[in-house]
């Protein structure tokens, strides 16, 4: 017997690296008529570095990274990676940490010796307090700021930098041209970084500061405006974005767990080339379909 189209698709996804999860998934990929990207680890290689230390009154620096790190030592999230890989780098011994919580979107915090230690988002740090000319600084700079709080004050300010992958402004041309518009950048990064990132990359709608629901928010619009979207992201701030568009793609390699359960595809070769050649791929199976 000769194989379905839909089947060959997959079969050929999967050489292109990517893992499409049924023939409908495989179907519905080439109906998409709008895109939205994510930032970090999606358009970004997604190994941001530690580039700034920034520590306040009474911190060392070796004493704010070492803070840092421990309190994202249980973290999936890209930065929290980095942070313990720069402390790690500089032989530092991490302080004990136990109650780890992340919330996607903000940041982590932890119990870190008897203090309540928290690394995120600078939030309303970025307009007052000794946080807010280093945020200021580094973000002006196009760098993520980190901000550190020791018991709700500011222990100091981390600058990060992440760099887009090599792939990512062709990926965005051949998504455009297939879809017919320019993809649309949603990150909960600072719009000061995703705007230099979407330069880079040639995007001009970039939407910064979103919250998961926000970026939920923008897919449901999108939606809502008649179009067939296509999501991409890696993180856990993705999964409620990637569960509601008509087609949600995770990138495999760094993606959180949640994302790739949640995604109706996953990028397992760290391509982001991949994305557009599935898409093809499903519209080519679709003509022989019908
Ligand atoms: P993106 O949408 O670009 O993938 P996220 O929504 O995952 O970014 O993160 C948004 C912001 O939240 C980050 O720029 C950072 O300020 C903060 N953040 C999230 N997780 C962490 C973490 N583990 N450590 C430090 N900051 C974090
Ligand atoms: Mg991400």
């Amino acid at each position: 017997a000769t194989m379905p189209p839909l089947l060959c698709a997959i079969a050929n996804a999967g050489r292109h690296g990517v893992l499409v999860k049924s023939a409908v998934v495989m179907e519905r990929l080439g109906q998409v008529d709008a895109v939205a990207l994510d930032k970090t680890g999606t358009l970004t290689e997604g190994t941001p570095r530690v580039t700034e230390l920034r520590p306040l009154d009474g911190v060392t620096a070796e004493q704010l990274l070492a803070l840092a790190a421990a309190a994202e030592h249980g973290s999936e999230h890209p930065l929290g990676r980095a942070v313990v890989a720069a402390a790690r780098g500089r032989g530092l011994p991490l302080p004990p940490a136990e109650g780890f919580t992340a919330t996607p979107g903000v940041g982590v915090r932890a119990l870190v010796d008897g203090s309540v230690v928290a690394v995120g988002a600078p939030g309303p740090h970025r307009s007052r307090g000794p946080a807010a000319a280093p945020v200021a600084e580094l973000e002006q700079a196009g760098r993520t700021a980190v901000v550190v709080l020791r018991d709700g004050e500011p222990a100091g300010v981390l600058g990060l930098a992440d760099r887009p992958r090599g792939q990512a402004a062709a990926a965005v041309r051949a998504l455009a041209v297939l879809t017919g518009r320019p993809p649309v950048l949603l990150t909960g990064d600072n719009p000061r970084a995703a705007d230099r990132l979407a330069r880079e990359v040639g995007l001009t709608d970039v939407r910064g500061g979103l919250l998961p629901h926000d970026k939920l928010a923008a897919v449901r619009d999108l939606a809502a405006g008649g179009h067939r979207v296509l999501m991409v992201g890696d993180g856990v701030n993705d999964a409620p974005a990637l569960a509601a568009a008509h087609s949600g793609v995770a990138m495999g390699r760094a993606g959180a767990d949640l994302a790739l359960e949640t995604a109706d595809a996953v990028v397992v070769r760290d391509e982001l080339a991949a994305v557009p050649a599935v898409v093809a791929l499903s519209r080519r199976a679709r003509r022989l379909v019908v």
